[in-house]
């Protein structure tokens, strides 16, 4: 891995990968990691196939996508954070917009639509046939199941009564986030999260993923991370800050996941059941990359501006209990 000033970098996701080649543009040409970082989140943002970023995402527990972003520049240490967001397809580039024109680091629901609108973001419909097919089959069921306008009590008390289950689902099934944490030529570094968040959640629940410390953290003296998984866990033990100070506390990247995937050991929590719980993706500020994983079968993937493609690699494995 480079650690010349000179080289850029990328890391992401495993799902991140399709909007290498659109960052890796930008960098090779001089551009900057905000730039690089959002160009690869819209491309995910845009894959049809992913059903846990931007439209195709799978939709709450009434059909409706709600997308989560945030951004972080780890050079400034700016930030913008959207959450609950509905009909736009980029919530990456609000978020961007949060962070460039207002005071503020998050918006959410309503007035990030209209905050959106007001800056000519466009509105599209987020919801393909597929993941619609999802809902159908998982919500509504054989006999119909609760829809929109039954009472608050049979949603919820529904909610309630399968979201165990839900925890319990493959990852790719009904959960997924993309990370990318990209290092520009002058040693800027830049984090990028978009998620369509928990497939099937409460409305209005937000995840880790637009909550700066929690599921995205950057500091160009010190590094980067981000996470993908159970965002409850993410946000209680400050995951992706906790990379970032362990880093400057001197520890080398992999001490620094490592610890903070030990850290979630501590939180007790009936719904981490999975094995794919959590999952976080680091750079240091030398452009140095690894990621971990409480399933042994995740792995990330990578790239500089020195190689032609990416490259994929396994995560550190840290099981979420003692084994
Ligand atoms: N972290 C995301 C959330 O909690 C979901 C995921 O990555 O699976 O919304």
């Amino acid at each position: 891995m480079g650690s010349g000033a000179q080289v850029g970098v990328i890391v992401g996701s495993y799902n991140s990968r399709v909007g290498f080649p659109a960052a890796m543009e930008i960098l090779r040409a001089g551009g900057s990691a905000l730039d690089a970082a959002v160009a690869a989140v819209k491309v995910i943002e845009d894959n049809l196939e992913d059903h846990s970023v931007g439209t195709g995402g799978i939709p709450n527990i009434l059909g409706q996508v709600e997308l989560d972003a945030s951004i972080m520049d780890g050079t400034t240490l700016a930030a913008g954070a959207v959450g609950a967001v509905k009909n736009y397809p980029h919530p990456i580039e609000i978020a961007r917009k949060v962070m460039e024109v207002t005071p503020h680091v998050m918006l959410v629901g309503e007035g990030a639509e209209l905050f959106a609108r007001v800056h000519g973001f466009q509105t599209a419909n987020l919801l393909t046939e597929e993941a619609e097919q999802e809902w159908r089959r998982h919500i509504l069921g054989e006999d119909g199941g609760p829809v929109e306008g039954e009472t608050y009590e049979d949603q919820f008390s529904l909610y309630m009564s399968v979201v165990k289950d839900w925890t319990k689902l493959l990852h790719k099934e009904i959960f997924g986030t993309t990370n990318v944490i990209v290092r520009d030529t002058q040693g800027n570094i830049a984090s990028a999260v978009s998620t369509s968040g928990w497939g099937f959640k409460w409305p209005g629940r937000l995840g880790d993923s637009p909550i700066i410390g929690a599921g995205n953290y950057a500091d160009s003296r010190f590094g980067a991370a981000a996470c993908t998984g159970r965002g409850e866990m993410a946000i209680r033990a400050a995951s992706a800050h906790s990379v970032v100070t362990y880093l400057r506390q001197g520890m080398t990247l992999e001490d620094a996941l490592r610890t903070a995937m030990l850290d979630l050991r501590a939180l007790v929590d009936p719904y981490a059941e999975r094995d794919n719980v959590m999952n976080i993706v680091a750079m240091d500020r030398h452009g140095n990359v690894a990621a971990a994983s409480t399933s042994l079968a995740a792995r990330y993937v990578f790239q500089t501006t020195e190689m032609d493609d990416y490259e994929e690699r396994p995560r550190i494995h840290v099981p979420l209990r003692e084994e």
